[in-house]
């Protein structure tokens, strides 16, 4: 059995994520979504709102798993028996930060390869970073994120305004 990690902040998870987990099943018997718990980004959704989006979103799927992980990346990986940690590459711009964290992984256990995926062309300009950007200011991000990501942007987002919209 073949097992993969998808590790990321996923906050929220987006159209672009779930496209580079499609792929990764075409590799992989089972993918493991992880969900880093030591990034020093500030989320907006917490780690449970995160994993419960995320919950919804691959409820289609029974070859996915979702879990929080904290520390090492490729201890994790092994922990889990995976032997594949999957990325997606966008951009050049992904590129260098990629290389080194697949390059520094192999250092520390070279049985665990990376894997970069290309997402459809439509989402190589999508992160979950934009999304909320475009979201905050009012924008529709209804082609980007699944349909309760996009509920639960606006109610995070512009709380009061629901509020007054039911008086
Ligand atoms: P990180 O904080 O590690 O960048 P993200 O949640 O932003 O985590 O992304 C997790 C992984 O998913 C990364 O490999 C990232 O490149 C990939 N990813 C995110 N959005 C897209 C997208 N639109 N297309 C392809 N890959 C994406």
């Amino acid at each position: 059995m073949k097992i993969a990690i998808y590790p990321g902040t996923f906050d929220p998870i987006t159209n672009g994520h779930l496209d580079i987990l499609e792929r990764a099943l075409k590799l992989f018997d089972k993918v493991i979504i992880t969900v880093a718990t030591n990034s020093t980004k500030t989320p907006l959704f917490s780690e449970s709102e995160r994993l419960a989006m995320i919950r919804k979103a691959i409820a289609a799927f029974n070859n996915v798993e979702v879990d929080l992980f904290h520390g090492l990346m490729v201890s994790y990986a092994r922990k889990k028996h995976a032997t594949a940690v999957v990325r997606g590459l966008r951009a050049t711009s992904d590129f260098e930060y990629e290389l080194q964290m697949a390059l520094m992984n192999r250092k520390l256990d070279d049985k665990i390869v990376t894997v970069f995926l290309m997402p459809n062309e439509k989402y190589t300009y999508l992160n979950s970073s934009i999304v909320k950007e475009i979201a905050r200011h009012g924008g529709n991000v209804k082609q980007f994120v699944p349909s309760f990501v996009l509920e639960a942007l606006k109610k995070r987002l512009f709380p009061t305004q629901r509020k007054n919209k039911r008086r």
